[in-house]
């Protein structure tokens, strides 16, 4: 069992933090020395279509809190394509690779020329292997539920999505027929399409244990594990053997495990009696949004993409171009992936006061954008810019306490 996913992984995020001194000058003052010394390198991906709107809106509001970051603005997607010949230059990846910390606005996939996808490109490159999707309910939002607060832990890098797939008809895939028929007791049939499933030791360790940790971190109390072990005893078997390998680590957090068909029900009928739910890779792509639809949508549904090498916050809606421009999307999704990216450095009273500034702009229902109104015409909707600006001034209405109160409410 490998035993290096614990609580160090967030203490390692800030050796990846790299300071630049002018080390030219003659003189450098003192002051401006302690003030590099507590800024924070991140890097800034405005993305493209409705990108650059809420990644500047999101920016504000994380500075409004105090936070001493230091932007490394950086580029990627269909409009540097047009400038360089690629959606996702070097110079992006490699400010990632600096700064360990990304808030990345959304960005749209070129059809048919380059990658697959920029974001399934980057999460590769930096093996960001755990997505983060917590599933909170604020009040003003419509939702059929209320008082959720969940927290969806998908495993990124291996499952059905490890991209092993053979095509029906190829000489390959016909010679694996073979082999399995030949090998199995139960046959596959001739002109088959197949996609392999693997579930590994050592990916199941590092993402159970990265949420335990991610649990014992933020004071919540339980695991549940999910799976479909009854049918899948060698894939989904071996991720139910380490799950619970793992959770014997953490005797503090109560671990539990359910069949991914029974867990569908039971978070549509009693999603209070979970908390942190850790999935493979199929099940935990499918699971998040159905978590998502239980708070009110993508539209205020935060993400982030974590690793040894980096960790990428985002919304999970993506660059809905026919917008780009007007100033009219809801900025939510990106400014709560902010309030992640905050609690991920150690700033939580920062990251109390965005949320509950969030919270309380949603809750009072006149400063949100068209999407959080009862009616999507409605005329009082305001804009992206000036939700913000009434999260910020939420934020400037209360002092903040000292770093470690997370009791903080506006
Ligand atoms: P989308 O999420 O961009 O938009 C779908 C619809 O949802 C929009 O037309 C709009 O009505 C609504 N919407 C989305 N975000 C909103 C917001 N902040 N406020 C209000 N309404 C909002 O999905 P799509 O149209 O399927 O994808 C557009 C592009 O984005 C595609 O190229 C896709 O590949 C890409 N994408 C990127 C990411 C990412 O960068 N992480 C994620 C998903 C999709």
């Amino acid at each position: 069992m490998c035993d290096h996913y614990s609580t160090d992984l967030w203490l390692d995020h800030f050796e990846y933090r790299r300071l630049t001194v002018p080390l030219g000058e003659d003189k450098i003052p003192l002051l401006y020395i302690l003030g590099v010394l507590r800024m924070t390198d991140v890097t800034l991906v405005t993305g493209d279509g409705i990108g650059p709107e809420i990644a500047e809106a999101t920016r504000r509001c994380i500075d409004a809190t105090g936070a001493e970051i230091n932007w490394a603005v950086a580029e990627a997607g269909v409009e540097v394509m047009e400038k360089v010949g690629t959606p996702l230059p070097e110079a992006t990846v490699e400010s990632i690779k600096r700064t360990g910390v990304a808030l990345k606005a959304p960005i749209t996939t070129p059809v048919g020329k380059g990658f697959r996808s920029i974001n399934v490109h980057l999460r590769q490159s930096l093996d960001l292997y755990a997505c983060l999707r917590p599933c909170k309910s604020y009040e003003g939002v419509r939702s059929r539920y209320t008082d959720i607060d969940l927290v969806v832990v998908r495993e990124n890098t291996e499952d059905c999505y490890a991209g092993v797939e053979f095509q029906s008809g190829k000489d390959d895939t016909d010679a694996l027929i073979n082999w399995i028929n030949k090998h199995n007791e139960r046959k596959v049939r001739a002109k088959s399409g197949i996609t392999i499933k693997p579930i590994s030791v050592l990916a199941t360790e590092r993402i159970v244990g990265f949420a335990f940790a991610y649990a014992r971190r933020m004071g919540r109390k339980k695991v549940t594990s999910v799976h479909k072990a009854n049918i899948m005893k060698y894939s989904d078997g071996l991720w139910l053997e380490v799950s619970r390998q793992v959770a014997k680590k953490y005797p503090d957090i109560e671990f539990e495990d359910r069949i991914v068909d029974n867990m569908c029900m039971q978070l549509i009928q009693k999603p209070e009696l979970y908390d942190v739910l850790v999935l493979p890779n199929l099940y935990g792509d499918i699971l998040s949004d159905l978590c998502a639809g239980l708070v009110g949508g993508l539209g205020v549904a935060p993400g982030a993409n974590i690793g040894e090498k980096g960790a990428i916050f985002e919304a999970t809606h993506g660059s809905a171009p026919k917008y780009k421009g007007q100033n009219k999307v809801n900025p939510t999704a990106l400014i709560l992936s902010g309030v992640l990216l905050l609690r991920h450095i150690g700033k939580m009273a920062e990251a109390d006061k965005l949320e509950n500034a969030v919270a309380a702009v949603i809750a009072e229902g006149k400063s949100v954008t068209y999407d959080m109104k009862p009616h999507r015409d409605d005329p009082t909707a305001v804009g992206t810019s000036q939700m913000a600006d009434a999260i910020i001034e939420k934020m400037r209405r209360y002092s903040i306490p000292d770093v470690g109160d997370s009791t903080l409410s506006v």
